[in-house]
């Protein structure tokens, strides 16, 4: 899960993109308006955090932008505490959710757990599959109870296979939503990090859906192919 942060006050984003890295996600950070706009409109993020005051576009304008281009990446929007016309703005500006300053990081952390899973398409904040379990909030991972130590990288991989269960996924998805933009991208090092994930799962959970990508299917459900959900 790759995230975006969007916020001009340099204290406040490097808290966020630490917070959120250190919860697992690949995050990329702009301090400006248009530096904002610009990476929203052109890498397939998960989830935003973007600041309502900001130089150059404001952030509400840059909100509106992204839904009038079509995008619907979800936007947790942060606000000054008691503006209720912040709110009412940020939503009709097409935002999902918002979060007063000065907040609580906790609250943060869980009200984009919370966007990027309905965004998913998922209730729980626990992902199953079969004897595969992962716990977005403590960002664990399990095979039948037993809890199983992975990298950075590799929990990144599964997550996001973990969100689009019975969905093809192809390579260079994956690699536009495990990275951040100052990687090194190789798109070989996906493969290495199945092969790994495989043997530290010692289930076969993760399938290779020849020329297409990976598949985690689940159980009684025909995979759709495609390579939507970007
Ligand atoms: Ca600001």
């Amino acid at each position: 899960m790759r995230l975006l942060v969007v916020e001009d006050d340099k204290d406040i984003n490097r808290q966020l993109v630490a917070a959120l890295e250190q919860a697992g996600y690949a995050v990329d950070s702009a301090f400006d308006g248009e530096d904002g706009w610009f990476l929203g409109d052109t890498e397939p993020y998960d989830a935003i955090i973007l600041d309502i005051g900001l130089p150059k576009k404001d952030g509400l304008s840059v909100l509106e932008s992204w839904r009038k281009a079509g995008r619907k990446t979800p936007v947790l929007l942060l606000t000054a505490r008691g503006s209720w016309s912040d709110k009412v703005h940020g939503f009709d500006a097409g935002a999902d959710d918002y979060v007063p300053k000065p907040f609580h990081m906790e609250e943060v952390l869980a009200r984009i757990r919370a966007l990027v899973r309905r965004a998913a398409g998922h209730a729980s904040s626990e992902l199953v599959c079969g004897p595969l379990r992962l716990d977005t909030r403590s960002s664990r991972v399990s095979v039948d109870g037993n809890p199983i130590r992975l990298t950075s990288h590799e929990y990144r991989l599964l997550a996001y296979m973990m969100h689009h269960t019975g969905r093809v996924v192809s390579r260079s998805e994956l690699v536009e939503h495990i990275y951040d933009q100052d990687f090194d991208r190789d798109s070989n090092t996906v493969e290495v990090f199945v092969g790994r994930l495989r043997k530290k799962l010692g289930v076969d959970v993760i399938q290779t859906v020849r020329g297409l990508g990976y598949l985690i299917a689940v159980p009684g459900v025909p995979p759709s192919g495609g390579l939507a959900g970007r």
